[in-house]
């Protein structure tokens, strides 16, 4: 194994302005790895930009919404056109909600949807050839709301319910071609995510979180996920709470649903 197996490969990762995508950016390059910071906030790219390029690293911001699929063409298309190709595709940008189900708009549910499962599917589907060509990697920033229910977040568990079973399909059918895809799902990792929650009736909510167990960092995650590429895993599951969270909820579906609940409930308050 090299001593920096992602020295010179192009990595792109969406959300990489901000949180998990950016510590994750910071870490890719510190490896050597060419970045491509993908994201809908203008000013936090730049800035970025500037302290990647300002610290030697061969590194671009470009903005796009990840909603929109022809920014996402045309993206995936400035990032070839500047290194080429592209080796590694993290697909990271994502919104979360927080809200009962019954006070929740259908617009709600429309835009989770759309930046965290179509967000996904658009980059994914635009840089698939290349990322085939290269024997690259996808890995895909999903959640224990994945794989599991979560109180007061049924737009958010569906966004991320249908990208678990997008990218472990995917998986097994790039399988042959050398190709791997990684997915991630992180405990409680102390980022923006939380303070730009939607409530139910689109805006942003004060409705507090409820969490268990403490934060782990963005960078602790960034670390974790950086190793987990290196060694091509197929699911990482970060924190301690994450891990009994992701095993409970496999072992004993029934105790893991009751005891999530009395956790969050109070937030069923508002
Ligand atoms: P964050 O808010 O710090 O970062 C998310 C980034 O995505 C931001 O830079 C934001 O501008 C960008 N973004 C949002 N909508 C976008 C759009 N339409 N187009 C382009 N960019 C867009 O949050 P984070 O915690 O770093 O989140 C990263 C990922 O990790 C998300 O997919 C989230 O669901 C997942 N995750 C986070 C946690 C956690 O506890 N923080 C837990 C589980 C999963």
């Amino acid at each position: 194994m090299p001593k920096q197996p992602f020295k010179e490969k192009v990595v792109v990762i969406t959300g990489g302005a901000s949180g998990i995508g950016l510590a994750l950016a910071e870490k890719f390059a510190r490896e050597g790895a060419f970045i491509a910071l993908v994201d809908m906030d203008k000013a936090a790219l730049e800035k970025r930009e500037k302290q990647f390029t300002g610290r030697g690293y061969r590194a671009v911001g470009i903005a796009c919404d990840v909603t929109c699929r022809e920014m996402c063409e045309s993206t995936v298309e400035k990032i070839l056109d500047l290194f080429g190709h592209i080796d590694v595709l993290v697909n990271n940008a994502g919104i979360t909600q927080r809200s009962l189900f019954t006070k929740t708009r259908v617009e709600v549910f429309q835009k989770v949807m759309a930046v965290n499962f179509f967000g996904a599917l658009y980059c994914t589907k635009a840089a698939i050839d290349s990322i085939v060509k290269r024997r690259g990697m996808i890995i895909v920033n999903e959640s224990i709301a994945g794989m599991a229910p979560l109180l007061g977040r049924t737009g958010y568990s569906a966004s991320k319910h249908a990208l678990h079973g997008l990218f472990t399909s995917l998986r097994c059918e790039l399988r042959h071609t050398g190709t791997h895809v990684m997915i991630v799902c992180p405990g409680f990792i102390k980022t923006n995510l939380q303070t730009r929650a939607l409530g139910g009736d689109g805006n942003i909510t004060n409705v507090p979180q409820s969490r268990v167990g403490k934060q782990d960092t963005p960078e602790s995650a960034a670390e974790i996920i950086y190793n987990g590429a290196v060694k091509r895993k197929n699911l990482l599951v970060l924190t301690v709470m994450g891990k009994i969270g992701y095993w409970v909820s496999r072992i004993t579906p029934g105790i893991y649903e009751r005891i999530m609940t009395k956790q969050f409930k109070s937030e069923l308050k508002n």
